[in-house]
């Protein structure tokens, strides 16, 4: 039995981390769950599970989830971020799927993995933000971090067998999003209705802005490079719209190894938490013949700017791949809530990179302190 901790079990990752539990009662335990405002979910998710523990990380909503769940005697209800970082490290705690949304993730992330916990890891954000301090952590407390965003895991699936030094390229794959054929002038007026429509998967809005912006593809190229010990230049993306192949590996001998399976995040979800075993599920499969036809292009980083501040950032190092994911949390909060354009979105998180401190070798104290000083900043900036 596997003793599982889901933060932020109330979101699209979280709710599917759920089925596969639902789906291996013999195999996983669900120790603990964690939401931050949706109480009606959490409360329905406790009394289905009857996890140990249920914590609400936004304090102002723990009496309502813990009259709403008063009748059930074994779940402990809690709340606030440093319950969360408590839970985390206690010992009926195997491992921890890290399923919350952007910044918010760090400090429970830092928490479990300091707790020497195997960590299924989801929010990329934390990875892009301190990538560095986590790896060293982890090393140190000999914390396993496995990939659960669907490439790291294709990637994952393709070194298996393999050693590290036979990598001679990763090859991430993109859908390209919802803009992918768009012009420059198409893009200047797409709405957020426009950009919430994922062609090929459901996600969470943030992630699902970040697909359109293709922020999210600029995260995953820096969450590889934590997660597989690869420099920039080993690293290139390739649209590929009907997201089939999840992403390849090019060894040193010129072969390339692929995984392919239908979108569906269940798949890598799964194979995190039964790792190193494959689980057999009744998922739709791949039908060759229905599809056709597997296309691949170069991504547009003129139209897509923000693959190229990834880069940039990544190259940079330091507290710069910090500056980029705060930036691009106000921004993204900004375009949904209808305060700025599309095309803003990249000239703001520019203007960020370009202005705030640079800090080459920043402590976790400095990661806060600039995710906070960013924030301001580019909210006083968008007005
Ligand atoms: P959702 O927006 O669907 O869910 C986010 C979860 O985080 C919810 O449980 C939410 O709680 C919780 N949350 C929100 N704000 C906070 C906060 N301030 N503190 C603590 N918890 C918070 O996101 P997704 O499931 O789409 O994405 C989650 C993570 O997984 C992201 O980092 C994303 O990049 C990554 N990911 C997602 C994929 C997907 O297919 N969705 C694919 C690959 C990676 P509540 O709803 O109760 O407010
Ligand atoms: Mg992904």
């Amino acid at each position: 039995m596997r003793r599982i901790a889901i933060l932020g079990s109330t979101g699209s990752i979280g709710t599917q981390a759920l089925d596969v539990i639902a789906a291996n009662p013999t195999l996983f335990e669900l120790f603990a769950i964690t939401g931050h405002s949706n109480v009606a979910l959490l409360a329905e998710q406790a009394r289905r599970f009857k996890p140990n523990m249920v914590i609400i990380t936004d304090d102002s909503k723990y009496l309502e989830l813990k009259e709403s769940i008063s009748d059930l005697d074994d779940v402990k209800v809690f709340a606030g971020m440093q319950s969360v970082c408590d839970m985390v490290a206690m010992s009926s705690v195997d491992m921890v799927l890290t399923s919350m949304v952007g910044y918010a993730g760090l400090q429970p992330t830092i928490a479990a993995v300091k707790a020497g916990k195997t960590i299924a890891l989801a929010n990329k954000e934390t990875l892009v933000v301190a990538g560095e301090l986590i790896c060293s952590l982890a090393a140190q407390h000999r914390s396993a971090i496995l990939p659960v965003d669907s490439e790291h895991s294709a990637i994952f699936q393709c070194l298996a067998g393999e050693q590290d030094k036979s990598i001679e390229k990763l090859l991430l794959t993109a859908s390209g999003g919802p803009f992918r054929t768009f012009s420059l002038e198409q893009l200047a007026h797409v709405t957020k209705a426009d950009a919430l429509k994922h062609p090929n998967w459901d996600m969470g809005a943030k992630i699902t802005i970040d697909s359109a912006s293709m922020m999210n593809k600029g995260f995953e190229v820096i969450e590889a490079k934590w997660l597989f010990g690869v420099q920039k230049e080993q690293i290139d993306v390739v649209v590929h719209p009907q997201s089939i192949v999840h992403s390849m590996v090019q060894f040193t001998d010129g072969s390339i190894k692929a995984q392919l399976g239908m979108p569906d995040m269940r798949l890598p979800i799964q194979y995190a938490f039964g790792y190193p075993n494959r689980l057999p599920n009744n998922y739709e499969r791949v039908d060759f013949a229905k599809i056709a036809t597997l296309t691949f292009e170069k991504p547009d980083t003129n139209k897509f700017r923000n693959l190229a501040f990834a880069y940039d950032a990544m190259d940079k190092g330091g507290n710069m791949p910090c500056i980029l994911n705060a930036a691009n949390e106000v921004v993204v909060h900004a375009f949904l809530h209808d305060k700025i354009g599309f095309l803003q979105m990249s000239d703001i998180i520019e203007w960020a990179m370009m202005t705030m401190p640079f800090v080459a070798e920043p402590s976790y104290d400095d990661y806060v302190a600039c995710d906070a000083l960013v924030r301001e900043k580019v909210a006083q900036k968008i007005g």
